[in-house]
């Protein structure tokens, strides 16, 4: 039996309607950019496997690093003990992250650290002695599936059975550079109309919509508002982080910086599970006291899993390396290129690109998981590439190493599907 036929008998995947997709393609091997499957045929990862193998899959000085550390320490609690990888990778971490944040704090996935986010600003207030417990939030923003993390995502036609039981939020549309008046006529109404706990955003590209960018100038005017009314902003870097917009982080281009982060998918370079929720000194402090239950009690079993930490570690020493930065900025150029090359394409509405992230939409209308986007999955694949449309969105998210003929071959792929669409 094949590992497709196998699968079928006892696995559950997930944003899937098995009934209808009862098939999982089996893949035996990734190295680099390229996937293959049980078959032999090989793929370009183009989003690199949601966003999180960067420096390429299977990449040797990663998974070097992982290897001697787990023959030195494999696993502790955390909560009682510290060790190594876990110093080590804060202080590169707020080496790089932006200059007020000061404290790391660990969880397991970006879900989880979006819920650390939002329970550290909800006991932030209650330490203080206040009781808030609504949260401000972009229209069509993504956040993850835990509770806390699915109330605040606004993309929520698949939440129907859970609407019930969400904390409160209200939404905002993003900022396009004409509408900031606007917003903030909103947001002073909802300020004196509820007690705000925080604004969460992805900041400057909300991936899960559809790649849909932002106004940088006009999210740091809304950044500031929630400033100077003492209300805590929580950037979700969970895609943007460590170099996907052409800086470190998204919250890099913007004047006015969170006050709380959320980081995972490519901070352990598609290796090993494990987030991060960062915060400032002023964040961390609301929490020191002789009162024990003042204290942040959230916890998971692997916290600060030595591994992980150390994926993490020797990422950032690649993202901080001249190889990568010049493979973002090769990256970044060839998007510029294609992209004139394809935006007066009559099957194309829009196209953008931010840093590695490049995006376009379809003319065409297209359900999120309906029969056109299966139709542009299979070409995409049967091509030797892997691409995921989001709605009628068709985005490419390509580790830095990509080369310049795998690339050139996504462009192509694209370039050739506009033909079918
Ligand atoms: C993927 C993602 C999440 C959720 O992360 P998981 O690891 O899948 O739980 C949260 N926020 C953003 C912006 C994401 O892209």
């Amino acid at each position: 039996m094949t590992l497709q036929e196998r699968d079928k008998k006892h696995l559950w995947h997930p944003l899937k309607q098995h009934q209808l997709q009862p098939e999982s393609l089996a893949i035996v091997k990734a190295k680099g950019c390229v996937l293959t499957d049980e078959n032999g045929n090989e793929y370009i990862d183009a989003i690199a496997s949601w966003y999180t193998c960067m420096y390429g899959h299977c990449n040797d000085y990663i998974t070097h690093s992982v290897y001697k550390q787990m023959q030195q320490l494999d696993h502790v609690m955390f909560s009682d003990f510290t060790h190594e990888p876990a110093v080590k990778l804060s202080e590169e971490l707020i080496k790089i992250l932006p200059e007020n944040q000061n404290k790391i704090y660990f969880n397991d996935n970006g879900s989880t650290a979006v819920e650390a986010g939002i329970k550290m600003a909800l006991q932030y207030y209650y330490n203080k002695g206040e009781k808030r417990s609504t949260f401000i939030a972009f229209e069509n923003g993504f956040h993850g599936d835990t509770f806390g993390a699915m109330s605040v995502s606004g993309l929520s036609v698949y939440n129907g059975p859970f609407e019930d039981f969400l904390i409160d939020v209200k939404r905002i549309p993003t900022p396009n550079g004409t509408n900031t008046e606007i917003i903030l006529k909103q947001l002073k109404a909802f300020v004196s109309n509820h007690d705000i706990a925080g604004f969460i955003y992805e900041p400057l590209i909300q991936g899960a919509a559809g790649m849909k960018t932002h106004e940088a100038l006009g999210l740091n005017t809304i950044l500031k508002y929630f400033k100077n009314q003492n209300i805590l902003t929580i950037a979700d870097e969970v895609m943007t982080g460590f170099g996907k917009t052409g800086r470190y982080f998204a919250s890099d281009y913007i004047d006015t910086k969170p006050d709380i982060i959320c980081l995972s998918k490519a901070l352990t370079a598609g290796l090993i599970p494990m987030a991060i929720t960062s915060c400032t000194q002023d964040v961390y402090a609301a929490f020191l006291s002789n009162d024990i239950s003042k204290g942040f009690f959230h916890c998971h079993t692997y916290s600060a899993n030595p591994v992980a930490c150390a994926a993490a570690i020797a990422g950032i020493e690649l993202l901080k390396s001249k190889d990568i930065q010049n493979g973002i900025k090769t990256i970044m150029e060839a998007h510029s290129t294609f992209q004139k090359r394809i935006e007066n394409h009559p099957n194309i509405k829009t196209t953008r690109h931010l840093g590695v992230i490049f995006a376009l939409d379809l003319n065409t209308k297209m359900e999120r998981y309906g029969d056109l986007r299966d139709k542009l999955l299979k070409f995409f694949m049967d091509s030797g590439v892997f691409l995921r449309p989001l709605g009628n969105t068709i985005y490419i998210q390509v580790p830095y190493v990509i080369t310049e003929k795998q690339l050139q071959k996504v462009y192509q792929v694209i370039e050739d599907a506009l033909e079918i669409v």
